[in-house]
């Protein structure tokens, strides 16, 4: 839990969020501001920055997160028609919540107009 992080008070429940999933070590819920038909944020609960200030003891974790993103994209009926993961880390990434997490994007009929 770090002071004044928007996730960590989502992930605490003193700000709403529209949660897909909670788990004991991440959670799942959608963009406020959604840039694509489905648009998920996966979050450790385990707070830190960006994938820079991951720990070698955080692999288990980043792994689990990925897994994550697999069943969330099954579960939303887009694993099958495809989607974009998005780690943005540090400021040139346009990172705005300093609290890593994975955009998890799609539900594109066929024509994706973000094209990475
Ligand atoms: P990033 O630029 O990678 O830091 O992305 C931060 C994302 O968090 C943006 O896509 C925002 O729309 C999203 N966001 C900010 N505040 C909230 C909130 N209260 N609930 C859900 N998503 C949020
Ligand atoms: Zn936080």
């Amino acid at each position: 839990m770090a002071e004044n992080c928007i996730f960590c008070k989502i992930i605490k429940g003193e700000i709403g969020g529209n949660f897909i999933r909670r788990k004991k070590d991440y959670v799942a819920f959608k963009d406020i501001n959604p840039k694509a038909p489905v648009h998920v944020l996966i979050v450790p609960v385990k707070h830190f920055a960006s994938l820079e200030n991951a720990d070698d003891k955080d692999k288990l974790l980043l792994g689990d997160l990925m897994i994550a993103v697999r069943d969330i994209a099954r579960k939303l009926k887009i694993s099958e028609s495809g989607y974009k993961i998005v780690i943005n880390n540090g400021e040139d990434s346009g990172q705005l919540v300093f609290h890593m997490h994975i955009h998890l994007l799609g539900g594109w009929q066929k024509v994706s107009h973000w094209k990475v």
